[in-house]
């Protein structure tokens, strides 16, 4: 049981838009998700932690919480209160960053163990109380006609979501024709035009297929490990970036490189901080962003982990999140913005999607 239950509105990918259009069309399933989750862990405070950028928006939702709050309590033998705080524009904001954040900026102490439940989570919930089917939207951005936030029912397919958003831009088509990062031009993964959304899907980015964020995707292993091995300054800017570094995890990105770029494969014998700062890499591939050399760390973190998993090394999860929060000193002046993250994903030119749900 936890005292404290936070819900998120914050997309933390560049250009998405699905968990404010959530937050602006369903408020009502919204907050009765976040009251039920509320009674599932018996809590006696919920956080509603909204993006920064995101605060003027969602207005209505905001207003709507202590009311709703104050009929929960009314309703139970356990009093509730309730606040929305403010979350920094910063990448990524996944669980573990959305407690620290609460920690480091707002001092809510008890963020560090509480559950998290993202808006689509949330809104599910609370229509699933009224036996009502919730609606499950996608972002639908990057190199498309008419970017949107697309209600699609799971199992559609990405050619159909393109489709619907007028097509991939004629930039998009050329040479290789277009590709989708799924779940976005950040920690997104390589997929295919024909295949189709699942509960993990919250958007898609639309690239050309000569774009440079799909090669680096593409790009083998093994030529990863020789450029580490030749390139690697040993600067560990990969490491003072890295969100779960920063929020606590013993996660060094400049040491794994370091140690796998001697290695063809990962090593039989790792020390146990390395080891377990591997398996805590939540996979937002800020560090390779931020390379000056250009590599990709986040790959040999991935392959050191999966080397571990493998082997049945697991690393013990505290209330979803996978080490204990506790944010660095300094971390307020690392934090990476989303619009600086999208300048240097070279899509900042490219339109957000309207907030508002269309049809498929
Ligand atoms: S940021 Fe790049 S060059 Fe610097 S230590 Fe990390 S992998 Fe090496
Ligand atoms: S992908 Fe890189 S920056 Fe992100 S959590 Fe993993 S090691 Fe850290």
């Amino acid at each position: 049981m936890s005292a404290l239950v936070i819900g998120r509105v914050a997309d933390g990918e560049p250009l998405f838009r699905s968990e404010l259009a959530l937050a602006r069309a369903e408020p009502e399933a919204l907050l009765r998700g976040l009251l039920a989750v509320a009674e599932v862990h018996r809590a006696s405070e919920v956080v509603l932690a909204v993006r920064q950028d995101y605060w003027s928006k969602t207005r209505a939702l905001r207003e709507a919480l202590p009311a709703a709050a104050r009929a929960a309590s009314a309703a139970s033998v356990r009093p509730l209160t309730a606040r929305a705080l403010r979350l920094h524009d910063s990448y990524p904001l996944n669980a573990t960053s959305v407690a620290a954040d609460l920690v480091e900026q707002h001092g809510v102490q008890a963020a560090a163990t509480a559950p998290v439940y993202g808006a689509a989570d949330l809104v599910a919930r609370g229509r699933a109380q009224q036996s009502d089917r919730p609606p499950r939207l996608v972002s639908v951005v990057g190199y498309v006609a008419r970017p949107a936030v697309i209600e699609a029912p799971l199992g559609t397919p990405i050619a159909q979501l393109v489709a619907r958003c007028g097509g991939a831009l004629p930039a998009g088509t050329r040479g290789l024709g277009w590709v989708p990062l799924v779940n976005g031009a950040a920690s997104g993964w390589l997929g295919a035009q024909d295949d189709v959304t699942d509960e993990a899907v919250s958007g898609v980015f639309v690239l050309p297929g000569r774009h440079p964020l799909v090669a680096r995707r593409a790009t083998p292993l093994a030529d990863i490990v020789r450029r580490a091995a030749s390139a690697c300054i040993g600067c560990r800017i990969c490491t003072d970036v890295c969100p779960a570094y920063e929020n606590g995890a013993p996660l060094e990105p400049h040491r794994i490189s370091a140690l796998m770029a001697k290695a063809a494969a990962p090593p039989a014998a790792v020390d146990d901080a390395l080891a377990l700062g591997a398996l805590c890499c939540g996979g937002c591939n800020l560090c390779d962003v931020a390379c000056p050399a250009d590599l990709l760390p986040s790959r040999l973190v991935a392959a050191l982990a999966r080397g571990l998993g493998e082997r049945g090394v697991q690393v013990e999860a505290a209330s979803g999140k996978p080490f204990a929060i506790a944010p660095r000193a300094g971390r307020a002046a690392r934090r990476y913005g989303i619009d600086r993250l999208g300048a240097r994903l070279g899509v900042s030119a490219l339109s957000p999607p309207e907030p508002i749900p269309q049809p498929l």
